[in-house]
């Protein structure tokens, strides 16, 4: 294995992709930028940007294209993103955003685009049971038998349900991650920098296959 990559990580809500980015990002020794993650951070810290994101996010929908690409992009510059790569999660999500991040990156290109495939009927259900932790982002499933105060096990965090996993915000985000998302299919597939994989198995099958997928490319 050789550290340091540059990898986009697509896939629907609830495909396991924000679990696969932090395993991945340890496997590669990369930062794992998830824009969710920041955007909830921002919330919690009541920034300007936490409270103009906090509705749309509660509601599904999509903060500015360009607010979130300079996000990002302050983030990329930062000297770890810039030595060693990095793994999006969350982002791109629009076309517009690709293309900016294509100019923000031009010159240390993208490695890869991976979408990690996963059907819609699968992923509703374990949306409803999904729950988070508030501080380091590890997913759990609840069973219906948690206590009421459910602390992480990986860091102590209140582990909590997210205020967008309600059943319409959460169908909300499916449509708009069809519409505006899955675009970026074809967009990464055009330009040759596209893998598929397949989401169905359990987390370390998957794992392995999205190793495999980066280090084919290398
Ligand atoms: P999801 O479970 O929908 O994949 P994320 O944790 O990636 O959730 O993001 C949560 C919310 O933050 C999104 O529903 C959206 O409102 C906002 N968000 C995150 N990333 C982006 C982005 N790249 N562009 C626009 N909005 C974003």
């Amino acid at each position: 294995m050789i550290p340091g990559a540059r990898l986009v990580l697509l896939g629907r809500q609830g495909s396991g992709k924000g679990t696969q980015c932090v395993r991945l990002s340890r496997h590669f020794v990369v930062p794992h930028i998830s824009t969710g993650d920041m955007l909830r951070a921002a919330v919690r810290e009541g920034t300007e940007l936490g409270k103009m994101a906090k509705a749309i996010i509660d509601a599904g929908g999509l903060v500015g294209d360009d607010i979130m690409v300079g996000l990002v992009s302050e983030r990329l510059a930062e000297d770890d993103a810039r030595v060693r790569g990095y793994i999006l999660d969350g982002f791109p999500r629009t076309v517009s955003q690709a293309e900016s991040l294509d100019k923000a990156t031009a010159s240390r290109p993208l490695d890869l685009a991976i979408d990690l495939v996963v059907p819609r009927e699968l992923v509703l259900a374990r949306l409803s049971i999904r729950r988070v932790c508030r501080d380091c982002g590890t997913n759990y499933q609840a069973t219906g038998h948690e206590t009421s105060q459910w602390s992480c096990d990986n860091c102590g965090g209140d582990v909590v349900q997210r205020d967008d996993d309600t059943p319409d915000a959460i169908n909300r985000r499916l449509d708009l991650y069809e519409s505006q998302t899955e675009p970026l299919i074809d967009f990464y597939g055009k330009t040759g920098r596209l893998a598929q994989v397949d989401g169905v198995g359990s987390p370390e099958e998957v794992f392995g296959r999205l190793t495999e997928a980066v280090e084919q490319r290398r």
